[in-house]
């Protein structure tokens, strides 16, 4: 297939395109209360996204990068930053059968099947020509399925990869070199793109998500509250805006409406959906296949998801006033707290302390966690989890097998009947 610079990012503008008809459903059908996280984030996130489809009609280089490489540090440059495992899984909430076919592609070319679907379909996708990137960048983090997937972009597709090494180590040593990968990866990769980094504009970037960062720390202290008055919904779109637009004023206005519709609802000590019998807290992932999901634990069963892994890991703001060594120094503590990065780069023991403590503080009746095949890294820790957490906390954990992308592996019948049987088993 020759590219012009219209079908560089073809699954790109089917996102677009999928949000666009979702906003418009939403507006039309929904009710004004219905779901607003929903319908404030499709504004902003939408609208910043269309900006980024302009940017690839003038011509602007594409940069994928994996979710674990925090988005607002590419805004140092006139690209198109594009989350390869954003895109896949967002198009399989949104489409029917999601992208399914795009498994089976790159399952069908020889990519071993018990790999990650955060990656596989924009393999698929790749591998069907419907994406060219001028760049990708990654960390060699958080798991084997990331490092041995993304390897197969350079050698297969020739697409130039930056992978910044990301240390074990979370201390003063292992920030100082992380820092400087992260320094040399963005220089590199603005070789490869034509351009220098643009430190003032990373700056701006970086105020945008320190301010980000106070408002996500509140909506917290209010989810404390009872009932939550956060709905299950806002934390699939609180993961889209931030794994697709940090770094921009729409991510930012996303969350002050959030904020602001959090403590009307605190104060009238309102809970979306019905009364708040069960307060749940998923450590790992929510069924990007079948968000509605979310939707269904709220009316239904009366079950809040305070959180899941895209929305309990916080970093210290980034302090801007310093030299460039120190703001990298920051941003590099930052990137090695990533949702995922924090829970598997580190060994074990800080994830089940981190659960013990959100559990006590969030005043959870019990856990869910959704383990997948992919997540070989995790493989012993959920037992271990629901262990400490009856010994501790005296709270019961349920896990589910399943795979986030794939609805074909646990299908969302099955895992509704699932957790109503683990309900009984509480009230
Ligand atoms: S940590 Fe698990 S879910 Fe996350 S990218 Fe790796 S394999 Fe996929």
């Amino acid at each position: 297939m020759i590219f012009n610079r219209e079908n560089k990012a073809i699954p790109y503008k089917m996102l677009i395109k999928a949000l666009s008809t979702t906003k418009e459903l939403v507006e039309r059908i929904l009710p004004e209360h219905g779901m607003p996280s929903l319908r404030i984030g499709l504004k902003y996130i939408l609208s910043s996204l269309n900006k980024n489809k302009e940017k690839i009609n003038k011509g602007k280089p594409i940069v994928g990068y994996h979710f674990a490489f925090p988005a607002e540090f590419l805004r140092c440059f006139d690209c198109v930053p594009i989350c390869l495992e954003g895109v896949g899984y967002f198009l399989s909430t949104l489409l029917l059968h999601g992208v399914e076919k795009y498994y089976d592609l790159i399952a069908a070319f020889g990519h071993p099947f018990h790999t990650c679907t955060a990656q596989k379909g924009a393999m698929g996708m790749t591998l069907d020509n419907l994406f060219e990137f001028d760049a990708i960048i990654t960390p060699n983090s958080p798991c084997d399925s990331t490092c041995a997937s993304y390897p197969w972009f350079k050698y297969y597709k020739k697409f130039p990869i930056v992978i910044a090494d990301m240390p074990f180590e979370y201390n003063e040593k292992g920030y100082r070199y992380y820092a400087t990968q992260l320094k040399l990866s963005l220089e590199k990769l603005g070789r490869l793109i034509g351009q220098e980094p643009d430190h003032e504009k990373l700056k701006e970037a970086l105020r945008i998500e320190n301010e980000v960062l106070k408002i996500k720390l509140e909506l917290f202290e209010l989810i404390k509250s009872i009932p939550s008055p956060i709905e299950n919904m806002f934390n699939a779109v609180s993961a889209g805006s931030s794994i697709l637009i940090p770094g921009t004023h729409e991510n930012l206005n996303f969350y002050r409406d959030m904020l602001q519709l959090a403590k009307m609802r605190y104060k009238k000590k309102i809970h979306h959906g019905i009364e708040e019998k069960i307060r749940t807290i998923w450590p790992y992932m929510l069924t990007f296949f079948d968000i509605s999901l979310c939707e269904w634990l709220d009316r239904k069963l009366g079950m809040s998801v305070l959180f899941d892994i895209f929305n309990y890991t916080f970093s210290d703001p980034i302090n801007l006033s310093g030299n460039l060594n120190e703001i990298y120094y920051g941003m590099a503590k930052k990137a090695m707290q990533m949702p995922m990065v924090k829970q598997s780069g580190e060994f074990f023991y800080t994830f089940l302390e981190d659960s013990v403590r959100l559990a006590k503080e969030f005043s959870a009746d019990c856990f869910i966690f959704t383990q997948s095949l992919a997540c070989k890294q995790f493989g012993s820790v959920p037992q271990l989890l629901r262990e400490v957490l009856k010994e501790e906390v005296g709270i019961p954990m349920l896990i589910i097998n399943f795979d986030v992308g794939d609805a074909r592996v646990t299908s969302i019948k099955k895992i509704k009947e699932t957790i109503t049987q683990f309900v009984h088993t509480l009230l």
